[in-house]
């Protein structure tokens, strides 16, 4: 198996190659064989990517917004049409099941770049008026260039989740993939100079941390849109303050699903699958502290693992798998010490818990019940397989827990009772609340986090305010008063 990209970098509209940076070598996390190798940007491909997206970005800027859109929603149905071919590129890159990745990857880009492509013609500013006829108008305007750094769960989306609203405001990219997934960024790019994106509005480079760093400290940078981790989080941000540019921080969790027992019983076990199993786990919202009420909570756990027992591991391109590999043999090995972690800690194993023979990254989905708040697996993202079930016994006993975390990225509660329900949404300290549902992120909703978890949102309209700032304009129709 093979899939070797034309180069490793996409500049000024073409594909670009520097062999003298660093290699990396794309594993295919189902077998672990290497199926391409890339280089690492050297700093003269930061700088030649740079400079293109500087270049570009005025005249990107003056055109319409209709004629941005268009170009926009134009890529996202080239991204429709190479759905399928898309997502196995996707399932290469990231190990994920095909099943998923045909509805989940390049066709959320697509919506992201259709609902920005959509907004462009109507990003305005307002008229103010004032007293004695003077008034303000404000406009709006492009940051500049953009920067993207994007984490290795989602590598499509990511980069059309950035991408779309910056371009939509007239900001041109320079998108950095994760080293573990730098395949799908590059389709993206390809596809956007198809549908008529002008050299160097979107452009992508490859690389490791020390990459992302030199993009975030260069001075042509107006912003920086991060998905990743706290840890990682925390560094860029501090380096993007050091030049007073805007961010957008998406970062990890350890969010709470609280289960009444008064639930539909069947609904919370789905919600607790999609919540903790979808993409092996590597989902940053995941609810990964499930609380269930005592009252139901064998139920839950009985039926739990009958569900788990119908999953289908194996060949992510077999497109009945639903439950496919980690995404790098680190990322399993971190999780398998999580997994040891649990279970040293006398959390009860109840479904699980090894890693499946072979060469491929698998992890059995896992799941611990009995688990306390104060064990590790209940109080760090893990970033895999890994469920943890805790009882609780009343309302405000689990809403102090659920938010007894430094994250804040999403909550969610499974109960019939309406009331109930709003009351604790209105309670949880979350950016993103589900009632009755889990992890579902459509392109017109805010996403994003509260607390350790992030800064800004990403997606609605409420994104556009993150790709652009008002210009305010005062106009006196007066003579001008001064004091002497
Ligand atoms: P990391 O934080 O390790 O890396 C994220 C990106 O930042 C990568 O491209 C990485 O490059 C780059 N990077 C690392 N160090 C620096 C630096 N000093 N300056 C600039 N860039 C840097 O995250 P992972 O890729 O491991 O992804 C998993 C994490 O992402 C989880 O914590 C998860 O919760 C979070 N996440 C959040 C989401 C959200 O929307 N809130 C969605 C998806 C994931 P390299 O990989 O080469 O080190």
């Amino acid at each position: 198996m093979e899939f070797q990209p034309k180069a490793s970098h996409f500049i000024n509209g073409e594909y670009v190659e520097d062999t003298s940076g660093k290699p990396i070598d794309v594993v295919y996390p189902a077998t672990g064989e290497v199926i391409a190798r890339l280089h690492s940007a050297t700093p003269a491909i930061v700088n030649q990517a740079l400079n293109a997206a500087k270049t570009a970005q005025s005249a990107w800027a003056a055109l319409s917004g209709t004629e941005r859109g268009r170009i926009l929603r134009r890529a996202a149905d080239i991204m429709r049409e190479r759905n399928r071919e898309l997502s196995i590129i996707e399932t290469y890159d990231t190990g994920k099941p095909l099943q998923e990745t045909l509805v989940a990857d390049a066709t959320s880009g697509a919506d992201a770049l259709e609902y920005f492509g959509g907004l462009a013609a109507s990003l305005t500013g307002e008229h103010i008026p004032l007293g004695g006829g003077d008034f303000v108008y404000t406009v709006r305007e492009a940051l500049g260039v953009c920067v993207g750094i994007g984490a290795w769960n989602y590598p499509t989306q990511i980069a059309c989740w950035k991408g779309a609203p910056a371009l939509a405001c007239g900001n041109t990219m320079v998108f950095k993939p994760s080293e573990t997934t730098p395949l799908s960024a590059l389709q993206v790019a390809e596809i956007l100079v198809e549908a008529g994106a002008p050299k160097g509005v979107y452009n992508v480079v490859q690389g490791y941390g020390d990459v992302g760093a030199s993009l975030v400290t260069d001075p042509r940078v107006a912003k920086v849109s991060l998905t990743g981790s706290v840890p990682t989080g925390r560094k860029v941000y501090a380096a993007a303050a050091d030049g007073m540019k805007h961010v957008t921080m998406e970062l990890g969790g350890k969010s709470p699903m609280i289960v009444f027992d008064d639930a539909d019983i069947e609904n919370a076990v789905s919600g607790a699958i999609l919540g903790n199993f979808y993409s092996s786990g590597q989902v940053c919202s995941n609810g990964t502290r499930v609380f269930v009420q005592k009252g139901i909570k064998e139920a839950f756990l009985n039926r739990l693992s009958e569900r788990l027992a119908t999953a289908k591991i194996g060949d992510p391109l077999d497109e009945d798998t639903n439950f496919g590999p980690m995404v790098s043999e680190n990322q399993m090995n971190i999780v398998l010490r999580y997994i040891e972690n649990g279970k040293e800690e006398g959390a009860r194993l109840i479904h699980g818990g090894e890693r499946i023979d072979g060469d491929g990254f698998y992890l059995q989905p896992t799941v611990f019940a009995d688990v306390t708040d104060g064990m590790t697996i209940a109080r760090e993202e893990i970033f895999g397989p890994v469920m943890s079930v805790l009882d609780f016994d009343t309302e405000d006993e689990v809403m102090a827990r659920a938010n007894d975390t430094e994250f804040g990225l999403a909550a969610g509660v499974f109960t019939n009772d309406l009331t109930r329900a709003h009351r604790i949404v209105a309670g949880f300290e979350a950016g993103t609340c589900y009632i009755n549902s889990y992890n579902l992120a459509p392109v017109e909703a805010p996403f994003g986090g509260s607390k350790m978890s992030g800064v800004g949102r990403e997606n609605s309209k409420l994104a556009i305010n993150h790709f652009s700032e008002m210009k305010t304009v005062y106009v006196s129709m007066n003579d001008v008063e001064a004091p002497f």
